[in-house]
C-alpha cells in the first residue's frame, strides 16, 4: 500500500466516528477537524489542510547549545497569582485553563495567560536528548494577539506539588472540563532560576500557526516517576519531532 492510500485509509477510520467513511480526496482535503490530525501521521499535517505545519519556521527545535548566541536577555517578570481553574483532556493533551486573569511582562510588553498544558516526552530537545515531559504555558499579547509559550522541562526526580492538584482532577471523559474552587498559582510551576533560550517560531500543534515567540526556560523543573506514568497512561506520544531550523539563530540567556 502506498503512502497516499495509507493516509487515505487513517482518515477513513478517523471519518467513520463522525460523518461516515468517503474515499473522496476532495472531502479529506476541505473538511477540517480537531479529530482529524494524530501524532502518528505527525510528518503529514502540512498536507492534510493545515499548510502552516509544512513552514520553514516551525517548533519545536532541537536547541544545539555548541551554536546559540550568549546574551544577555529581557528578564522574564511573571506577575501570576493564585487562581480557580478548570482541567480537560482535549484529545491531544490535558490543558489548564485559569479562571482569573494572569499576567506577564517580557520586554516592556504584557502578556495575558491564555492556558497552559503539557507534552510526553518533551517537544524541544537540548543537543538531541529530550526531557521526560515539556508544560507549555501560552501567553497572548491583548493589544496585538502576539503568542509567547514559555517552555518549562519537567525531568524525573521529586514529586512536582504544582502538578498535584492537577494531576488528581484529569477528567476520564474527553472534552469535559472539571473546575476546581481551590486556587493554583502559576509561580510554583516555574524553577527559581528563569533564564531562557528563545527564537522565533510556531505553535507545535495543527494550525501550526508561525510567527510565535517561545522563551524555553533552561532550569528544569522535577516530577515523579508515577506523575509522569499517569500522564502517559492518557497521552503516551504527544510531542511533535523536532523541525528544521532553517538559519533561525537561538538566543541563549546568560
Ligand atoms: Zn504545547
Amino acid at each position: 500500500m502506498n503512502r497516499k492510500l495509507l493516509l487515505s485509509f487513517a482518515y477513513c477510520i478517523a471519518f467513520v466516528v463522525f460523518q461516515g467513511c468517503d474515499d473522496d480526496d476532495d472531502d479529506v482535503t476541505t473538511t477540517t477537524t480537531a479529530a482529524e490530525w494524530d501524532y502518528e501521521n505527525a510528518d503529514a499535517w502540512g498536507t492534510i489542510g493545515y499548510t502552516d505545519c509544512a513552514g520553514k519556521v516551525q517548533s519545536p527545535i532541537n536547541i544545539d547549545t555548541e551554536t546559540t548566541i550568549k546574551s544577555t536577555l529581557p528578564e522574564l517578570q511573571t506577575a501570576y497569582k493564585s487562581s480557580t481553574w478548570g482541567v480537560v483532556d482535549n484529545g491531544h493533551t490535558i490543558q489548564v485553563n485559569l479562571k482569573q486573569s494572569n499576567k506577564m511582562v517580557l520586554n516592556g510588553t504584557t502578556y495575558k495567560v491564555m492556558q497552559f498544558h503539557f507534552h510526553h516526552k518533551s517537544e524541544h530537545t537540548i543537543n538531541g536528548s529530550a526531557y521526560d515531559m515539556e508544560m507549555h504555558i501560552v501567553h497572548q499579547d491583548t493589544v496585538t494577539s502576539n503568542l509567547v509559550v514559555v517552555g518549562i522541562f519537567l525531568k524525573e526526580g521529586d514529586t512536582n506539588t504544582f502538578l498535584e492538584k492537577i494531576w488528581s482532577a484529569i477528567p476520564s471523559e474527553q472534552n469535559k472540563e472539571v473546575v476546581s474552587a481551590d486556587g493554583i498559582d502559576l509561580v510554583n510551576a516555574l524553577p527559581s532560576d528563569l533564564k531562557y533560550y528563545t527564537y522565533t517560531g510556531s505553535l507545535t500543534t495543527p494550525p501550526c500557526t508561525q510567527g510565535i515567540d517561545w522563551v524555553v526556560l533552561k532550569e528544569p523543573m522535577e516530577i515523579s516517576a508515577g506523575q509522569i506514568e499517569k500522564f502517559s497512561s492518557i497521552h503516551e506520544n504527544n510531542a511533535r519531532p523536532t523541525q528544521p531550523l532553517n538559519n533561525r539563530q537561538v538566543i541563549e540567556g546568560i
